[in-house]
Order: C-alpha cells, then sequence, then structure tokens
C-alpha cells in the first residue's frame, strides 16, 4: 500500500510533450501556442497558453490587440522585454514592463485593449512575453471585474542554496517564497532560470494539472529526465512533485515557466473572448456584449 505521504513526492511522469503551433493573434502579431489545438484543448483550468515574441519591432511597427470583451475567465500577461499599455472598460489603465504581472479577471465582463506604449511605438524593440488565461469555476464567471497589476519589484524572487536556481513565484509557493497574487482557485505559475547542472523539486499537489514551458535552453523533466526544447511544453502526468533540471554540460542556462492548478472538471463551452459553462450562457455573452453591457474603454 503506498501512504499519501509516499505519492507526495511521486515525480511526476511527463505525460507529452507538445511543440507550439504558430499563429497570429491580436491585430495579427505572432504568438508560439501549445494549447488549445484540436488535440489538447485546454490544460484545465488554464485555457491558453501564448508565447507572444520574441518579436524585432521597428520604430512605429509594434501591433497589440485593440478594444476586445472577455467574460468567464482570466487573462494573466507576464512580459520580459518590451512595454505595453493596458486599459479597460472598468476605467484601469497601467503600463507593463519587463518582470512585470497583470492578472485580470474578466469575470461578468469587461472590453479592454492590450497595446504597445507610446514610447515602445516610438522607440520600436524586441517584444515578448506571455498571456494565459485560466479558466473560472462556474461561482465566480459572473464575478465583478478585478485588476492585480504587480510591478516586477513586488515579485517575490528565491534562489536555491547551490545558487542554481532561481525563480520568481508568481502565484503559488516556490523555494520557501509565497506570492503576493490572489487567485479564485489554488494555481501555481512559476517561472525558473537554471543554470547547467541544476536540479529542482517542485511540489505540485496530486490533484493539480501541470505543464512546463521552455522559454530558452533545454530542460530535462519528469522521472524520466525527457528533454524539453525551446517552445516546447511538457504536460505531466500524476504525483506529487515536478522535478526539472539543466545537463552540468548544457551550453547554457534555461528558462521555464511552470504552471499547475486544481482542475475545475466543469463543462467548457468557448466562443472567441468568451468562455462558459453553457451554449446559453454565450449566446447571453454575446448579446451582452453586442450591447454594451461589458462597457467600453473611457480613458
Ligand atoms: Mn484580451
Amino acid at each position: 500500500m503506498i501512504t499519501s505521504a509516499a505519492k507526495a513526492t511521486v515525480i511526476r511522469p511527463v505525460a507529452e510533450v507538445v511543440t507550439s503551433v504558430q499563429t497570429l493573434e491580436g491585430g495579427g502579431f505572432p504568438v508560439r501556442r501549445p494549447f488549445p489545438t484540436a488535440r489538447l484543448p485546454q490544460v484545465d483550468p488554464f485555457l491558453l497558453f501564448d508565447h507572444l515574441g520574441p518579436v524585432p519591432w521597428g520604430p512605429g511597427e509594434g501591433i497589440g490587440a485593440p478594444d476586445h470583451p472577455h467574460r468567464g475567465f482570466e487573462t494573466v500577461t507576464y512580459l520580459l522585454s518590451g512595454e505595453m499599455q493596458h486599459k479597460d472598460s472598468a476605467g484601469n489603465s497601467g503600463t507593463l514592463r519587463p518582470g512585470d504581472v497583470q492578472w485580470m479577471t474578466a469575470g461578468a465582463g469587461v472590453v479592454h485593449s492590450e497595446l504597445p506604449s507610446a514610447a515602445f511605438m516610438k522607440s520600436g524593440g524586441t517584444m515578448n512575453g506571455f498571456q494565459i488565461w485560466v479558466n473560472l469555476p462556474a461561482r465566480a464567471k459572473m464575478a465583478r471585474p478585478r485588476y492585480q497589476d504587480i510591478p516586477a519589484e513586488r515579485i517575490p524572487e528565491a534562489e536555491s542554496a547551490d545558487g542554481k536556481v532561481k525563480v520568481r513565484v508568481i502565484a503559488g509557493e516556490s523555494l520557501g517564497k509565497a506570492a503576493v497574487i490572489d487567485t479564485h482557485t489554488p494555481i501555481l505559475y512559476l517561472h525558473f532560470t537554471l543554470q547547467p547542472g541544476a536540479e529542482i523539486v517542485q511540489p505540485a499537489p496530486e490533484n493539480y494539472n501541470a505543464l512546463a514551458y521552455v522559454i530558452t535552453g533545454e530542460v530535462r523533466a519528469g522521472d524520466e529526465n525527457r528533454a524539453v526544447r525551446e517552445g516546447q511544453m511538457a504536460r505531466f502526468g500524476g504525483g506529487g512533485v515536478v522535478r526539472l533540471g539543466v545537463d552540468v554540460n548544457a551550453a547554457g542556462p534555461a528558462e521555464l515557466l511552470l504552471l499547475a492548478g486544481q482542475p475545475l472538471n466543469e463543462p467548457v463551452e468557448r466562443h472567441g473572448p468568451f468562455v462558459m459553462n453553457s451554449r446559453e450562457e454565450i449566446v447571453q455573452a454575446i448579446h451582452d456584449s453586442q450591447e454594451g453591457r461589458m462597457g467600453k474603454i473611457a480613458i
């Protein structure tokens, strides 16, 4: 018999390695997207994972996503380089710079715009970041919209004793540091930088779904040390911890995002920017949006 204490230390295997598809989003900016695809519609509670860039834009060239609505979930934006300006129908406005996180709960509905900032448009530069959609449970889909704008300096950072593992704790806990962001359901969102020879064994409760996306370099993941390369995502099977490392002989460090969360196990009906539990709720969302009930940007 395996006790629950023993299960908590089981290293999760890699269930599959997914290579991102490349597509255009918003006004036409390129993204790498491990999901949703026809084969992998979601990793419950995560609905979408977009790596925006890295894309070099000349002055005046930057492209973003002008005014559009959302209902029923959260959009989480994390910038590595470049500068974005977000505005919404609730009167919020914020500039995202490298290392900043914006955790937006669309809830009952917002209209927002996500555009390169005026300063970025003038200078040009490399835009690089992520947008992740986190589903909301049925009870929170019509919640009041909320913004959590967290500047880089407020994101907790930790390092392993040997100095080979560095982590930025966006949600959840790692290496003894807890995130400042509040989530509706339990979520782990960690940005790791691993030097050659690094290894991290990160607790990710057994009832969570877990994935790792490699930003740069090559990572060894799971109980069999599967190679996961830049632009690829590992989806993990069951277990209590996620093991990630970099070969001691690797040419350089690797960076990755580790996401894990408690699945909602609820019906998912999606239609573009709306994600609800039923067809009827989607029809209502489209109607409410067309009638202007999700507001408009006035700033
Ligand atoms: Mn959006």
